[in-house]
């Protein structure tokens, strides 16, 4: 895994560099010696703009999209410049775009689109308009948009000289696309990872990252590679990309963190504020036709809280200790930051927010780099605390699953494992009862008891398909399976008298032991309660003390009906 890290390390620093170095190369746009703005009612021209000449902003970048129409005029004074051939600006949806063009000798033609008609650049979030032809080059260009949805179709408005419209420098769309492939890797490993070890944090990431990537493709306009969505499905897409980013990113934090690494206040106010969250996302995708100048701030006002919730809670969390609180300080300090920055272009006049598109998706990349480091860090640790909990488990087990003094299984440990055994095919039980024990206590000691016991349980475990265990004091259960269960039980019994007197000799009496049998029918698909079939061995086994000790009761049971087959040894 190692390898993989080094070379998705490498990638990323690539990445932004190659980005950070195609940013200072702007894209080759006609460069006007003058642009204004202007708002209008719905039924204006832009002939009565010409009229009204003061009307026109043009030392501010204010632009107000709150009136039905929003009028540009683009002044082209240096005849050097390559002739403007289209009109760009940010992909956002609009009912209608009016362009008309002045030429050089004063002459008019206009041209009306609807949203069809824009194309969709690749290399970056932007549309594209041609400008109506003129004989000589364009001196003056003036457009009419009618209601527009966001101040971007005015504030990134621009004319360019290629017919087609030019996007992106190279270098931004490569190192755009890398940071879209580089959102693919973590995703895969963070997959790995949640096979590997159920934790509600992965899932989170891979949501998070996944639909990062989804609207970077839509961000970015890459998504016009593979199909042709108009400025309204694209910016709903995007809004509530952003919103289900943002809420995912929320619980991430929550569940990321150590447990006790946000104040329980904290913790339920990210619970509280994730539907508001998405609801702001939700908000700006229905493009409500009233609220039209307001519907950016749906998910802009949802990514202002989400970011306010983070800081509060990445504070808090350094403020409590927390150790894993420093990746995602350093993941997403510059995702923050652009955040912020994003929000301050759509608030602030003169901004150029599509620049922040940009450097948001390097703040993605900073982001998944630091928080996949932080996972596979949080990963290797959950697996170390897990790997410690079973080994511990184990040896728990081991210790309170066995008795002490013979080393075989106990009672409780059989109670719990029964049901396994017993599909397993251990389906004979038999207990054993050592006859007048306490006589062996009080004439030879109890040390010389426990020798007795302990040659039992060395019997008893010596057959390779029988489960000896300890029930308590001097009575032990056989589980036996295979052929002759009953009979090698029995054998078993037998053989304990002469064990008992080659280990220990110098002992008074013969120790014998009585024995109750049960032997489940095979053929029989019901299951069989522990307790059930104990207490009918338990039966026989005082069966066969009352009928004089040292000698086997043995019953086989088909299904729940005891079929008796009752014997004396
Ligand atoms: P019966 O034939 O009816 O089974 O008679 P018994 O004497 O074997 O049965 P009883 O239940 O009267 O006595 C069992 C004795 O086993 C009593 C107790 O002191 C002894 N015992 C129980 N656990 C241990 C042990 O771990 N070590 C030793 N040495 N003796 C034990
Ligand atoms: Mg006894
Ligand atoms: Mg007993």
């Amino acid at each position: 895994m190692d390898w993989i890290w080094r070379r998705f390390v490498l990638f990323g620093l690539v990445a932004l560099l190659s980005g950070l170095f195609g940013m200072t190369a702007a894209a080759a746009p006609i460069a006007a010696s003058q642009t204004c703005h202007a708002s209008g009612s719905g039924g204006e021209r832009l002939g009565d703009l010409d009229r009204a000449p003061q009307r026109w902003i043009c030392s501010d970048a204010t632009y107000d999209v709150g009136p039905e129409s929003l009028f540009l005029r683009f002044r082209l004074g240096d005849p050097a410049q390559p002739r403007a051939q289209s009109f760009v600006t940010h992909a956002s949806p609009f009912a209608a775009i009016t362009i008309r063009v002045t030429d050089a000798d004063g002459a008019q033609t206009t041209a009306r689109y609807t949203g069809e008609a824009a194309r969709h650049l690749v290399a970056g979030p932007m549309m594209v308009l041609p400008l109506p032809q003129t004989v000589a080059p364009p001196r003056e260009v003036a457009v009419r948009i009618d209601k527009p949805w966001n101040k971007t179709i005015g504030s990134e408005a621009r004319l360019d000289s290629e017919p087609e419209g030019s996007g992106w420098d190279m270098a931004v769309v490569v190192t755009m696309a890398a940071i879209c492939g580089m959102l693919v890797v973590p995703l895969l490993l963070n997959f790995g990872f949640y096979i590997v070890l159920r934790r509600e944090f992965v899932l989170w990431h891979i949501v998070m990252v996944g639909l990062m990537l989804v609207q970077s493709v839509f961000g970015t306009g890459f998504i016009h590679i593979l199909a042709n969505p108009d400025a309204a499905t694209e910016i709903s897409i995007n809004s509530l990309c952003f919103g289900a980013v943002a809420v995912s990113g929320l619980m991430f934090v929550v569940t990321f963190l150590e447990p006790d690494a946000l104040p329980p206040a904290l913790r339920r106010l990210f619970f509280a504020c994730t539907p508001l969250v998405m609801a702001g996302g939700v908000f700006t995708a229905l493009q409500f036709d009233v609220l039209r100048p307001f519907s950016a701030l749906g998910i802009y006002s949802a990514i202002l809280l989400a970011i306010c919730l983070i800081v509060c809670g990445l504070a808090a969390a350094w403020h409590r200790g927390s150790k894993l609180v420093v990746f995602l300080m350093v993941g997403w300090a510059p995702t923050l930051l652009v955040g912020g920055y994003r929000i301050g272009c759509y608030l602030l006049p003169g901004t150029r927010p599509t620049e922040s598109v940009v450097l948001f998706q390097l703040a993605l990349a900073a982001e998944v780099l630091a928080n996949s480091l932080g996972i596979v860090i949080r990963f290797l640790e959950l697996r170390r605390e897990r790997d410690l909990a079973n080994a511990r488990a184990t040896e728990l087990e081991g210790v309170a699953g066995r008795d002490a003094l013979t080393g075989l299984w106990n009672r409780h440990s059989i109670e719990r494992r029964f049901n396994d055994l017993f599909h397993l095919g251990y389906r004979t039980m038999a207990v054993i009862d050592l006859d007048h024990f306490k006589r062996i206590n009080d004439r030879h000691g109890h040390a010389v008891g426990d020798s007795v016991l302990k040659v039992v349980a060395a019997t008893l475990a010596e057959d390779a398909e029988a489960c000896a265990i300890r029930m308590g004091g001097e009575e032990f259960l056989l589980l036996l399976r295979g052929a002759g269960s009953a009979e090698r039980a029995e054998r078993c019994r037998r053989a304990l008298s002469a064990r008992i007197t080659a280990a220990i000799p110098g002992l008074e009496h013969v120790v014998t032991a009585s024995m109750g049998v049960v032997e489940h029918d095979l053929s029989g698909t019901l299951d069989v309660e522990f307790a059930v079939l104990y207490s009918h061995c338990d039966r026989l086994l005082y069966e066969a003390k009352r009928l004089g000790r040292n000698r086997t009761m043995r019953e086989r049971l088909t299904g729940f009906t005891p079929e008796l087959q009752a014997r004396t040894a």
